[in-house]
């Protein structure tokens, strides 16, 4: 049972070195006496951002849980079960939750989410779309954001698993929207597959000030905030009255040991600003509500959405890794085996 391990606990930007892979041996069978535990098969694996603030060390860190060193990481993924002692569960299920880096894993049926019912479209997308990422756009976007019809939308991280899809849930409300990313690729992928009026390349901005100011004359009623730092400095100064500013994430600080600064909160005063962070467990209960909504989008292609796939275990290291460079197009997803 090959699994991916944490080296020790990690500070700054995590390397590739800080994981190892490693080889055990796993009898395929529940020990007797288990109560409410699922043996699974590990198909698809999820890449994200979250995960880094696991492998720091969990005295002083703004999340509490850790991993633990020289054991598998988790996170989220697709999963084959092979047998279960819990009642919700049988041999077969598809089923999307927390799992480990692993092949085979051997799981409290708790951390399991939700069971697969619609297999019409990629397993891979209970990673995504049909997955965390999926509900994330869809809670902070509408719930969070409470957006209207007509209203500028501002998007950063906008091509990754979430943002992609905020920029099109909003494109489908009737909003304005503009993302930025770090790349030309990804700025193409905006304007010419995820519906975005306009994108920016963050990269080669000097000014990200006058590039917002560019596209919205008359300011951003919602900043959809992925990043943090020199972005929200930016939007702050470019946010319309009573604006909205889901925070989601706040990328661009995960690694840094010191935090940015944010100089110009004091505008969420003059415009009467509601920025409001949110963690998208809080809103699984309405996950059959998105997907009555998501995936008649999905399968009259109203709704399209890109992966990035890396092929087996030994790629996850530098999968994980490459997302705080930006190695990923889309959503990064790990695959372990196809069925
Ligand atoms: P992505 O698929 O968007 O991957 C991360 C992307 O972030 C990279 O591809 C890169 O794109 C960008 N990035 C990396 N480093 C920086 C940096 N220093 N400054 C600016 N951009 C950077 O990830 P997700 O869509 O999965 O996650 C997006 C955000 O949402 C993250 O902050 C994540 O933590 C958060 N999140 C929050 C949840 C919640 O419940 N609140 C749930 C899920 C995600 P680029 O090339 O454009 O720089």
């Amino acid at each position: 049972n090959k699994k991916v391990i944490l080296n020790d606990y990690v500070s700054g930007f995590p390397k590739e070195s800080d994981m190892n892979i490693v080889d055990s041996t796993i009898t395929l069978k529940i020990p007797e006496g288990s109560n409410d535990v699922v043996l699974v098969k590990n198909l698809y694996l999820s890449c994200d951002p979250y995960m880094r603030t696991l492998m720091s060390n969990p005295e002083g860190s703004i999340n509490p849980r850790a991993y633990t060193p020289q054991s598998p990481i988790a996170g989220y993924g697709v999963s084959k079960v092979l047998e279960s002692t819990h009642k919700d569960y049988k041999e077969g299920d598809l089923v999307w939750g927390i799992t480990n880096w692993e092949e085979y894993s051997l799981i409290p049926a708790a951390q399991i989410h939700f069971k697969i019912e619609h297999t019409d479209v990629p397993l891979s997308y209970y990673t995504g779309i049909l997955g965390m990422p999926g509900m994330t756009a869809y809670s902070g976007f509408f719930e969070v954001g409470s957006p209207k019809k007509g209203e500028s939308v501002f998007v950063s991280a906008a091509s990754g698993a979430v943002g992609q899809l905020v920029g099109q849930f909003a494109k489908l409300h009737g909003c304005y929207v503009v993302g930025s990313a770090g790349s030309k690729e990804k700025v193409d992928l905006l304007k010419n597959k995820f519906g975005y009026d306009e994108a920016i390349n963050y990269k080669e901005e000097q000014d990200l000030d006058a590039a917002l100011k560019r596209h919205f004359p008359e300011g951003i009623d919602i900043y959809f905030e992925n990043v943090g730092g020199k972005t929200l400095d930016a939007v702050l100064l470019n946010m319309k009255i009573h604006g909205r500013i889901p925070v989601c994430g706040m990328i661009s600080q995960y690694n840094l040991t010191q935090h940015e600064g944010v100089t110009n909160l004091a505008h969420l005063i003059y415009k009467r600003i509601r920025m409001q962070g949110f963690v998208v467990v809080d809103y699984y209960h309405l996950y059959a509500k998105f997907l009555e909504f998501v995936l008649p989008h999905i399968r009259e292609g109203k709704v399209v959405y890109v992966e990035d796939i890396a092929e087996g275990l030994e790629k996850g290291p530098a999968a994980l890794v490459g997302i705080f460079k930006g190695q990923n197009v889309g959503k990064q997803v790990l695959v372990i085996a196809r069925e």
